[in-house]
């Protein structure tokens, strides 16, 4: 992966470009914006163009054939290094920090640079926080920190000033159109255009919002809402059973929660704007959505509002990383009794 291949952060790629060319590349950064927007391959793009050594004077991008790009790709540079959170963890073990300053303070085995990668930076906690300080405040020369986030909101203001906040905005609907083309996850253009409206930017939603299954699932759980005499328990299965498909991985999990919580918003922002006398934001998507009519007559303006107040609630506990079947079922039960 390099620049060339990257759509839909032109303009963050001519800032760092322009930084590179002017010698005023930062020490530590720290990625924001939605998750599957790109932070991750934008991140790679630059620490493979930091270490290749073979660049054109005036192109800020990778060759992608001289050694240290073959290596890059193989994984096995030996001045990159990514680190993530470990699966079972809920916060960064303060053991992987210690040994990402380490990483940062050696001599670069081969050209100038040494880049580390920390992804999940959402779950620094504050001890871990501290600990970078002081490589944050006097970093080693040519090292840099890409630190992966979702929002600046989840760092300390410790960190936070003293890295360069790079927000990363989600992806326009045509980028995400034709990679779901190019990836082969749809068989039409049309389709590719209807799940991209849907996918808010962001290309994991996009690849999941292509399984069969999970579509199925977003039509159950409105037809769900919409008919209005839907049980707690059946509510609360329909929304377990379809994140637990996803497996044993929790992070896999949690992603379909934030899905399922989404697809009840859609219907119930729908039918305020109805109650509102505003137009379906659905009807503007290529499919509009009949549940919302449905739930414009049933209910009132006070009690949509709470309905997507309890949505937007259980999204929160989602990020906090909240037990995912008692936020579901407390959703289901507030949803269900209004
Ligand atoms: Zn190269």
């Amino acid at each position: 992966m390099s620049f060339r291949e990257i759509r839909g952060h032109e303009h963050l790629y001519r800032q760092f470009a322009q930084a590179a060319q002017s010698g005023r590349l930062g020490h530590a950064y720290l990625f924001v914006g939605p998750e599957g927007v790109g932070k991750h391959t934008f991140a790679r793009a630059l620490a493979k163009t930091l270490l290749c050594e073979n660049r054109q004077a005036n192109v800020f991008d990778a060759c992608g054939a001289c050694s240290a790009c073959r290596w890059f790709e193989a994984q096995t540079h030996p001045d990159f290094h990514a680190v993530a959170l470990p699966p079972e963890k809920h916060e960064f073990p303060i053991e992987l920090i210690h040994e990402v300053i380490r990483l940062l303070g050696v001599k670069a085995a081969r050209g100038q640079y040494r880049v580390v990668l920390l992804d999940d930076a959402d779950t620094l906690n504050e001890e871990s926080a501290n600990a970078f300080l002081k490589t944050l405040e006097e970093p080693p020369p040519y090292s840099v920190l890409i630190l992966l986030g979702t929002s600046p909101d989840y760092q300390l203001p410790t960190i936070r000033s003293r890295c360069q906040v790079v927000h990363f905005r989600p992806l326009p609907d045509d980028v995400v159109a034709d990679w779901l083309r190019q990836q082969g996850l749809v068989k039409s253009q049309a389709e590719a255009l209807r799940i991209a409206t849907l996918a808010q930017g962001s290309l994991t939603r996009a690849q999941l919002l292509a399984q069969p299954e999970v579509w199925n699932a977003r039509q159950k759980l409105h037809a769900m809402l919409g008919a209005g005499r839907t049980e707690t328990v059946e509510l609360a299965q329909t929304l377990w059973s379809f994140v637990e498909a996803a497996g044993s991985n929790t992070a896999a999990q949690r992603q379909r929660a934030r899905l399922a919580v989404e697809f009840l918003m859609e219907p119930l922002r729908g039918a305020l704007a109805r109650r509102l006398g505003l137009s379906d934001p659905a009807e503007t998507l290529a499919h509009a959505l009949p549940k919302s009519a449905a739930l414009a007559e049933r209910m009132s303006v006070p009690q949509l509002l709470r309905a997507l107040d309890r949505c937007l609630l259980a999204d929160f506990q989602i990020d906090r990383r909240l037990q995912l079947p008692v936020i579901l079922e407390a959703l289901a039960d507030s949803l269900t009794l209004l």
